[in-house]
């Protein structure tokens, strides 16, 4: 089944100049953007965002992270794209993220991922309309 999630390029990748290595490994997955954005987020808008991860310790340190630097936010499509772009980021520590994975790539600690994708349907439908109206969205 043909889906959508939200992946995006976190402050270190870009940092790192991994955009287009990131958005070639999306595509090499099958895993098509169908909008685009690069953004500077807001420390409130990261802090809305991970929301659920209120209560974590690290989340001041994760949002201040995330409004350190320039993002690439993504909408990417393909089959079964949430589960498939999961399993393309590897494990959120890049220390346990197996070989061919970018967060393996690109990642540095357990904080300093490179990427953010979408865990569930649901999550997905959130976090693409925290970014993008419908309008944004292309057909492909
Ligand atoms: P994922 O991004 O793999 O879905 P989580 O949703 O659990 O991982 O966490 C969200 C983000 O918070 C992670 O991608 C990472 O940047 C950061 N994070 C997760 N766990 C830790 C931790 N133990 N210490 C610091 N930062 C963390
Ligand atoms: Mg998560």
């Amino acid at each position: 089944m043909s889906e959508r999630t939200l992946a995006i390029i976190k402050p270190d990748a870009v940092k790192k100049d991994a955009i287009g290595d990131i958005i070639k490994m999306y595509e090499g997955a099958g895993l098509r953007p169908v909008a685009i954005r690069m953004m500077r987020m807001p420390k409130p808008t990261a802090e809305g965002f991970y929301a659920v991860h209120k209560a974590r310790p690290f989340f001041d340190s994760l949002t201040t992270f995330m409004a350190s630097g320039p993002v690439v936010v993504l909408v990417l499509e393909g089959k079964d794209a949430i589960k498939r772009h999961r399993d393309l980021m590897g494990a959120t520590d890049p220390a346990k993220a197996v070989a061919g994975t970018i967060r393996k790539a690109h990642g540095t600690n357990i904080e300093y991922n490179a990427v953010h994708g979408s865990d569930s349907p649901e999550t997905a439908r959130f976090e693409i309309g925290y970014f993008f109206p419908e309008m944004d969205l292309v057909a492909r």
